[in-house]
């Protein structure tokens, strides 16, 4: 049982909610069942999402601790929350894509579900307002959003990460597309935040490539929380009932 008390609203996002607690360094977020897509333009309510991506976030946060990858996941304290370290979050999204599909497709004119080998990493400023815009090593320097090192940091990690999900999400029969990752300050150290879910990521079926993830919402394909499910249950993920 944990001895964490859960305190006041700290910050509300588009899908998750954050409150202090009674320990400074630590935080609970709440997985609601909102689903947002193009910037908050679509938002709809999916019944057991929260669920399913805090159980699907605590099992892909320890597969990542146990690869050696620091994160801000403590524990599970209910169906829809976790408690996590307290981060002073980059305002940067980092993105690895293994497949083309989404902005990349848009912004380049590349061709949709080719293999890109070696893989592309992007970084974005977690910046609604401007549509989140894409920006580089340079930008990130100038602006004091992070420095080299962890800019470096960011890199290498987000790259490990490939490595470990792509081979765990393969043994279920799935493509790890791409992925969005957060990452934070803690006691000197960068470590990864937010949540890894099929909110921030892109899951295709290694035969059929059909969709498991958010782009089913974004593209009106319905069946959004029963493809996660799916996915959740393909890595033996144990939900409840
Ligand atoms: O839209 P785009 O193709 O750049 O997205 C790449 C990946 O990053 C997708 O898996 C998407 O779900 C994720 N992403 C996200 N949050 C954002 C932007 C992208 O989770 N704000």
């Amino acid at each position: 049982m944990t001895s964490t008390i859960k305190k006041e609203q700290r910050f509300t996002g588009k899908a998750k909610t954050v409150y202090a607690t009674n320990e400074d360094d630590k935080l609970i977020m709440h997985f609601r069942n909102d689903t947002s897509a193009f910037d908050g333009e679509k938002i709809e309510q999916l019944e057991r999402k929260g669920m399913v991506n805090n159980y699907f976030n605590a099992f892909i946060m320890q597969k990542l601790e146990s690869a050696g990858i620091a994160t801000h996941f403590e524990e599970l304290i209910s169906d829809v929350e976790s408690v996590v370290k307290n981060l002073d979050m980059l305002p940067i999204e980092c993105v690895v894509r293994n497949i083309a599909a989404g902005s990349l497709v848009k912004r380049l004119g590349i061709e949709d579900g080719i293999n890109l080998n070696p893989p592309t990493f992007e970084f974005f400023l977690k910046n609604d307002a401007l549509h989140d815009p894409m920006i580089n090593d340079s930008h990130i320097i100038a602006f004091k959003w992070a420095t080299e090192d962890e800019i470096e940091q960011m890199k290498v990690l987000t790259l490990k990460v490939n490595e470990v999900l792509k081979a765990l999400f393969a043994d279920a029969g799935m493509l790890l597309v791409d992925y969005k990752l957060e990452y934070g300050r803690y006691k000197g150290k960068l470590i990864l935040g937010d949540e890894f879910s099929p909110d921030g990521c892109r899951l295709w079926d290694a035969e059929s490539r059909e969709k498991l993830d958010k782009d089913r919402f974004r593209q009106g394909l319905g069946g959004v929380v029963e493809a996660y499910e799916e996915v959740a249950h393909r890595l033996g993920v144990n939900l409840p009932s």
